[in-house]
């Protein structure tokens, strides 16, 4: 596998697809609008006109877009996607947090063409992606994902295979409220503690030195201590991950009783205008 084409080069896919060109792989990448793309073309990419054209003789194509309006565009459109472009047998990546149904459906389109594919998304943000740190969650048939393992190593530190098609986009999704439902507990103890007239740092100190403190709860609380809300995980974004898992449970019979307050304080946080902050900038409504 030496042809890879890259769709989507917004903050995660220009760093992933930085790591694929480093790698020595041959990258052909699109992006909606210009802007990334020059960094990538001064980096050994060639550029595509169209998600189709980008796809055209690749061994395998890679998307990392927003959400699975931009994905069926990107793949499925009657002019311009990837999908009708690649030739049989190549293999089709879909690194984007989206909903299990909509990439159980891209697999299905993918079958049929005699395309294999994989649902990837990655856990890890700006920072693990650019150091080649990100830890993908695949769902696909064991074949498919052994088949593309060397391709995310180039972009990754791990590969978790989770299941058939679908189960990596439902696993990260689980993942996503389990960080969001942390984030938003730690927001309201720091701000709890505040208010009751205590140094919330000294708190986070005593608290992180207990097993009850994960490694993504303590780094929240640095984050929110520090006042440091650059987008790494943007709120709006980690709000559609809890509506795609609030659909997945809805679908499954599930109740969210957690995931659901914790979206919440994200929808309060993008009422109040805190939508490209990082996630940790919930804090701002405890302040
Ligand atoms: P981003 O910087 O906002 O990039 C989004 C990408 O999607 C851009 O390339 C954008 O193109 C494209 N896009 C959006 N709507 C589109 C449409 N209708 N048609 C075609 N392209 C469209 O987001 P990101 O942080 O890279 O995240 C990408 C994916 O990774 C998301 O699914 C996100 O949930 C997931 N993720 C993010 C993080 C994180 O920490 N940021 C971590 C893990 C997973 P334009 O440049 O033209 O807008």
């Amino acid at each position: 596998m030496k042809t890879i084409a890259f769709l989507g080069l917004g903050a995660m896919g220009s760093r992933m697809a930085t790591n694929l060109i480093a790698a020595g792989y041959s990258v052909t990448v699109w992006n909606r609008s210009p802007g990334r793309q020059s960094l990538l073309v001064d980096q050994g990419a060639r550029l595509a006109e169209t998600p189709r054209a980008a796809a055209q003789g690749a061994d395998a194509v890679i998307a990392m877009l927003r959400d699975d309006a931009a994905s069926h565009s990107v793949w499925l459109d009657p002019e311009t996607g990837a999908l009708p472009a690649m030739k049989a047998g190549s293999i089709a990546i879909e690194c984007s947090t989206l909903t299990a149904r909509h990439v159980t459906i891209l697999a299905q389109k993918a079958s049929a063409r005699g395309i294999g594919f994989v649902d990837a998304p990655v856990a890890g943000s700006r920072l693990q992606a650019e150091a080649r740190q990100l830890i993908f969650m695949a769902g696909g048939t064991e074949a498919d994902v052994s088949h593309v393992q060397p391709l995310l190593m180039a972009m990754g530190g791990a590969v978790h295979q989770a299941g058939g098609n679908g189960a990596g986009a439902a696993v990260k999704l689980a993942l996503n409220a389990l960080f969001g439902i942390q984030v938003a507990a730690v927001a309201e103890a720091i701000g709890a503690l505040s208010r009751a007239g205590l140094d919330p740092a000294r708190a986070i100190e005593i608290i992180g030195a207990t097993p009850v403190a994960s490694p993504a709860a303590r780094g929240a609380a640095l984050s929110m201590l520090a006042k440091n809300y650059a987008p790494m995980f943007p709120i709006d974004l980690a709000e559609k991950d809890f509506g795609y898992f609030a659909a997945l449970s809805a679908a499954a019979g599930a109740d969210t009783p957690l995931a659901d307050a914790a979206r919440n304080v994200l929808r309060a946080a993008i009422s109040r205008h805190m939508a490209g902050d990082n996630i940790t900038g919930v804090m701002q409504l405890y302040t």
